[in-house]
């Protein structure tokens, strides 16, 4: 005789990152992940073996409900969850060797997609349960294995930025499949996480797991989803993993490093509505927000190398810049005076009035005004998306005069008398 068998339950995480603790409180939900219900019957000496019923995907409150019609016999019941979906997949990574490939990237071992990174999260056997025909309520199954526990908080990280930028709009979607593994072994063990823009894949090394390497990381596949040009990007292993000449040999390489950094902190901003201004651990800048003081800009620079025309050689020169583009209150800014505040002086950061204006210049492009300027905009007779060839100060000013609301060359003009790390060149001009 058939009768109705119902397993249902929801699946939550406690949070591991401080940032998503801060955002959501303790726990949240899983939503939109696979959960797969498998059933074995009681025989004579023991239990049969394991067979899957059916996969189904959790809701937004992170519940799930499987059903079948079976006979009355005796059963238990254990659930297994994967994290995937259209848009993301988590995988559990292993140990990969820095031997480098024609692409310029290191040969990755190449793992089965299909069937490798079930975790389960709940079986009837560890408490010898027997069940009977009728629904099972499982109740809140919480994710406790600590990788799989860090791969619910990966997941709900990246979800968040990914509708972001389906929020922002069509053209600033990711273009394929997030794919991210972690813990990333690799060696030598010296080297870092990174991310390989063109499979589509993050490797995330297990000392590395904080919210800036994650969404630092997952900017670089943004990146190259809309840019063209450089494709070996080899260079994110010398970036990621050591101290490097502080003037690079190309100008892209800095742009995109600092890029991320900026659009790591902007994500943060963004999906936490504005409660979080900073990473709370792994904080590459101490104000995120805030242009350098005149001094710190140029500072990475040899002083007979320290002026306008290097300092897209140095991630701090566009940093710099990003921050110039979309600090709120750019006119109370005087980067000739260093920032104060009841801790002290910070030397790297510039001056900030309270109360009254230093000069005229008022910016405050939003995050996604400056994610505008990697992509087409045919009004303005920018056919294409931005090339590394565009990744220097003046042809990435030159978009930002057409494509973003209000800009001109006046201005244009005044963002670089800010940046220009000689104070005599930047008045004369
Ligand atoms: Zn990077």
């Amino acid at each position: 005789m058939s009768e109705k068998w119902t397993v249902k339950g929801t699946i939550a995480v406690d949070h591991v990152l401080p940032e998503l603790d801060a955002m959501l409180g303790t726990r949240s939900p899983l939503a939109g992940i696979q959960v797969k219900v498998s059933a074995r019957s009681k025989i004579p000496f023991g239990w049969g073996t394991w067979a899957a019923w059916d996969t189904v995907t959790t809701g937004a409150n992170g519940a799930f409900s499987v059903s079948k019609e079976k006979g009355s016999d005796r059963r238990q019941f254990k659930v297994e969850i994967l994290y995937d979906s259209s848009k993301l997949r988590i995988k559990e990574g292993k140990e990969t060797s820095l031997s480098i490939g024609g692409n310029g990237f290191p040969i990755d071992i190449d793992f089965d997609l299909t069937d490798k990174d079930w975790h389960e999260v709940h079986s009837d056997k560890d408490d010898d349960e027997e069940r009977r025909a009728g629904v099972h309520d499982l109740g809140e199954i919480l994710v406790t294995a600590s990788v799989a526990r860090k791969h619910g908080d990966i997941w709900i990280l990246y979800n968040k930025v990914i509708d972001l930028m389906e929020d922002y709009g069509t053209e600033y979607i990711f273009k394929k499949k997030v794919v991210v593994k972690y813990p990333m072994s690799i060696s030598p063990a010296a080297s870092s996480s990174y991310w390989n823009p063109i499979d589509g894949r993050g490797h995330i090394k297990e000392d590395q797991f904080n919210a800036y390497t994650l969404l630092h990381e997952l900017t670089h596949q943004w990146e190259y989803d809309h840019c063209t040009g450089e494709n070996g990007m080899a260079w994110q292993l010398v970036k990621h993993g050591s101290t490097h000449q502080q003037r690079e040999n190309t100008t892209f390489v800095p742009f995109l490093e600092s890029f991320a950094d900026f659009a790591a902190v902007k994500m943060l901003q963004e999906i936490s509505g504005g409660s979080l201004k900073n990473f709370l651990q792994a904080a590459p800048y101490l104000k995120p927000d805030q242009p350098f003081s005149r001094t710190h800009i140029g500072g990475a620079l040899e002083p007979e190398e320290r002026n306008l025309a290097n300092l897209d050689y140095t991630e701090r020169g566009w940093y710099g810049l990003f921050t110039v583009l979309t600090f709120a209150y750019l006119d109370r800014v005087d980067v000739d005076r260093f920032f104060t505040d009841v801790d002290g002086e910070h030397r790297d950061y510039a001056f900030v009035s309270l109360f009254t204006p230093v000069h005229d210049l008022k910016l405050g492009f939003s995050f996604k005004d400056v994610l505008s300027l990697f992509l087409a905009k045919p009004s303005a007779d920018i056919d294409r998306v931005i090339t590394t060839q565009e990744m220097n100060y003046r042809a990435f000013l030159d978009r930002a005069d057409r494509i973003l609301p209000g800009m001109d060359a006046t201005k244009v003009k005044a963002v670089k008398a800010l940046l220009n790390p000689k104070a005599e060149a930047a008045a004369a001009a």
